[in-house]
């Protein structure tokens, strides 16, 4: 866990908050509370931080199964991943596979977005697994899947957002 960032407001009557900034954490609290109360909330918070993240954080393994059900659910299980893997060094790309080995690798950036997002971006690798270009052909294959738009939405506004 990185640091904790405390900021007190006297605004702020009864609500706490946190949220990560990079990999600080940053926690907001009304300025009156007394320091137990303070720390009562600090270490609630994160955990509740904590448990959200991983479960949109899933392991390789778990990626794994997750690309299997989606494949069969979307792909009539015609995409067979021999792999998935998170992977750091994947900046310009959210996510790319192999074909060949029938291995896909997704940015780590994409670990802490939610779910239907990391789904998307896992059926859009198995789709390219099928085929390999961004043909009417391969945009058919996932044209089912109801979180398309959203995601391709979601992930352009990050995008923009840390040119
Ligand atoms: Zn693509």
């Amino acid at each position: 866990m990185g640091d904790v960032e405390i900021r007190r407001s006297r605004k702020r009557t009864r609500t706490v908050r946190a949220y990560r900034e990079g990999d600080k954490t940053i926690v907001l609290m009304p300025a009156h509370l007394s320091r137990p109360e303070e720390e009562r909330h600090v270490r609630s918070l994160i955990e509740r931080l904590e448990r959200r993240e991983k479960r949109v954080r899933p392991s390789d393994d778990e990626l794994l199964d997750r690309a299997a059900a989606l494949s069969r659910e979307w792909l009539e299980g015609r995409a067979v991943p021999a792999s998935v893997r998170w992977v750091s060094n994947q900046n310009s790309r959210w996510g790319s596979c192999t074909s060949a080995e029938g291995s896909i690798r997704l940015s780590d950036r994409l670990k802490g977005m939610p779910e239907w997002v990391v789904d998307y971006v896992l059926l859009h690798e198995l789709a390219h697994l099928i085929e390999a270009n961004h043909s009417s052909r391969f945009w058919a294959l996932i044209e089912a899947f109801p979180q398309t738009e959203r995601a391709k939405g979601f992930l352009e506004g990050v995008s923009w957002q840390r040119r």
